[in-house]
């Protein structure tokens, strides 16, 4: 089967957190994270349309003068989400350099700051670069609850952890697939048609079995017999899910496995080492036990460790193996 996306860790387990995810079709990539990002090619870089960003540890927030500097004579929108403090983190940065050369005649990049709240809502600012970036009027939008993007084949979840700040977590969904078998259509003796895409359709947003498509003039069926059938196979699609920065407490821990549940590849913070318990703790971190732990609760097909503190540079072996204890301990205790 090939994958929408294709995630990459930009900077391995040990350097800045950031994951690219580079769509299989469509030139196109998405962000998790922006720290260091000069690991990306230039064109690669120049693929990515939105960013999610954690929260602004300066470790998740530095890669944010590379993108502005290959974006800058584009005429793109890029779009950033994170958590309370964005746009004010966006408008400083900004802020930070001098922009007399631009004017209504500069390439028209747009960046827009979109802020999350908990209470179910984004703030955007816009920054244009023919008005010299300075902030446009802010506009709010309602979201659907934890959806920060919706497009007609994937959308893009998010959940608030407690890193002594908010840090959020976020998982990129496929839509439900619905592929059509062909010799189970003919085994029922209906044609291949427009009609077809109806009834994708229709059983993508959850339609009743018993709801009936028009095959032509003479002919209906109903969903149920084309899945009874499996002339209509459905497949949950790819789920992709990033969860770092956080705290080892009950409540995000339920969180984290349930925005990575079943996902197909899960990347997760796996900080400090065991040894270290009491610092990952006082940082508001994992250690790649717990790390493990959390990731065979999720039931994920690839679960990737990452965010190795660089003091264990060397030792990476440690911490997988760590890591691997932390899985294996905990799906004992669930068998
Ligand atoms: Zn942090």
């Amino acid at each position: 089967m090939v994958l929408m996306v294709q995630p990459r860790l930009v900077n391995g387990a040990f350097g800045d957190p950031s994951l690219f995810l580079d769509f299989s079709f469509g030139r196109r990539a998405i962000l998790f994270d922006l720290g260091d990002i000069r690991n990306l090619s230039a064109r690669e870089t120049l693929r990515v349309r939105h960013v999610f960003i954690s929260h602004m540890h300066v470790d998740h927030f530095i890669g944010f003068d590379e993108l502005l500097r290959l974006f800058l004579h584009k005429e793109v929108n890029l779009h950033l989400y994170g958590p309370p403090g964005l746009i004010r983190a966006v408008q400083a940065k900004l802020g930070g350099y001098t922009w007399n050369l631009l004017n209504q005649t500069s390439p028209d990049f747009r960046l827009h700051a979109w802020e999350w709240s908990p209470e179910g809502f984004c703030s955007r600012q816009s920054f244009h670069a023919r008005c010299r970036f300075e902030a446009g009027k802010a506009r709010q939008e309602a979201l659907r609850s934890k959806v920060l993007l919706e497009e007609p084949d994937f959308y893009v979840e998010v959940e608030m952890l407690d890193h002594g700040i908010p840090s959020l977590a976020f998982a990129f969904q496929e839509r439900l697939k619905v592929n059509v078998h062909k010799s189970k259509l003919d085994a029922l003796g209906l044609p291949v048609g427009p009609w077809l895409s109806t009834a994708k359709k229709l059983v993508r947003s959850g339609a009743p079995g018993d709801t009936v498509v028009v095959v032509d003039p003479e002919r209906e069926v109903a969903l149920a017999d084309l899945i009874v059938a499996q002339a209509l196979v459905s497949d949950p699609g790819e789920r992709v899910a990033y969860a770092t920065d956080f705290a080892y407490t009950d409540e995000n821990v339920e969180r984290v496995v349930r925005l990575a549940q079943r996902s197909d590849y899960f990347f997760i913070e796996s900080t400090f080492l065991d040894a270290d318990a009491a610092i990952a703790s006082s940082r508001r971190h994992l250690t790649a036990h717990q790390a493990g732990e959390i990731a065979a609760r999720t039931f994920a097909k690839r679960a990737v460790p990452m965010h190795f503190s660089p003091r264990y540079l060397g030792r990476e072996e440690e911490l997988l193996a760590e890591f691997e204890q932390g899985r294996n301990s905990r799906r004992s205790r669930q068998n």
